[in-house]
């Protein structure tokens, strides 16, 4: 059975990790291209975007594809929103994996925002020392708040995003330990975090450390994501692809759409 695995997510590649050498599924993973160096896969990997729906439309035709697991980033709508209408054209199967966002404690210092831009706004008039944990294209709302000091910790460099004037860099994917992060941002004399709330353990130490030194962090919400059957994680998604393929469902090509 050949499935699409749109990915970019620590779901993603553990997905990748259950299918791999598993003879009744032949998966390919769909990366963004984001990072210039993404993490080696052990199963073909694609890269890079497909063209609106009507490229990605093509490329499930083409590759025969009979099911479509969306494991992107929470953040990653347009791209979720695009399998939702291919695969209702083509009468794909679409799961997706739902990563529940962090909740809120008692002792959290969050101040929710809508965008990226309400978060430089929502960082206040006072010069800060301020630790951006965002994607390198959404440093650039920050120049609309030039008079903080900003701390980006992106994968890649910024390359040619406009960037606020006073802004440095530290390069780094994660995982991140809660002693480690609660160092940094002790060492930078961190006075405010902006965050997505990505959810998954993988980046949540940030927000644990900011709680312990009480530092406020601005959290970006959610989009609003379609998306098709919910799973838990890889391996429910697993699980879902066994059930189709113990009822044999169809390519595209064996379907006749
Ligand atoms: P997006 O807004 O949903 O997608 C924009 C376009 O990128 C899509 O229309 C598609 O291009 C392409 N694309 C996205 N994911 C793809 C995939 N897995 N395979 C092939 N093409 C893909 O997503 P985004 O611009 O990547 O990111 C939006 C937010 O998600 C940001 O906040 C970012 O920091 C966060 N995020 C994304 C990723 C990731 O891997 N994408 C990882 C971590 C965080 P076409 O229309 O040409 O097909």
């Amino acid at each position: 059975m050949r499935v699409l695995i749109l990915g970019g997510t620590t779901e993603a590649s553990e997905l990748a990790q259950l299918l791999a050498g598993d003879n009744r599924f032949q998966p390919t993973l769909s990366l963004a291209g984001r990072t210039t160096s993404p993490k080696p896969q052990p199963i073909p990997t694609r890269i890079g975007g497909f063209g609106g729906i009507a490229g990605l439309e093509a490329w499930l035709r083409d590759n025969d594809i009979a099911a479509v697991v969306d494991a992107t980033h929470p953040y990653a709508a347009q791209i979720s929103a695009h399998a939702v209408a291919a695969c209702q054209t083509l009468s794909l199967p679409l799961a997706s994996i739902v990563r529940p966002p962090w909740m809120r404690a008692d002792d959290d210092r969050w101040i929710d925002v809508d965008t990226a831009q309400a978060a430089a706004a929502a960082l206040g008039a006072e010069p800060a020392r301020v630790f951006l944990s965002l994607g390198r294209l959404e440093l650039a709302a920050f120049s609309a708040a030039p008079q903080h000091h900003y701390i980006a910790r992106t994968i890649d460099a910024a390359g040619d995003v406009p960037l606020p004037p006073d802004i440095s860099f530290v390069y780094d994917r994660g995982p991140f330990d809660e002693a480690k992060e609660e160092t940094f941002l002790r060492r930078e004399r961190i006075q405010a975090i902006v965050s997505k709330n990505s959810g998954g353990p993988a980046t949540y130490p940030k927000i644990a450390a900011a709680c312990r030194l009480q530092i406020p962090v601005v959290m970006i919400a959610r989009p609003d994501k379609p998306r098709g059957v919910p799973l838990d994680g890889a391996r429910d998604a697993l699980r879902w692809l066994e059930g189709l393929s113990a009822h044999d469902v169809g390519s595209i090509s064996r379907r006749g759409v």
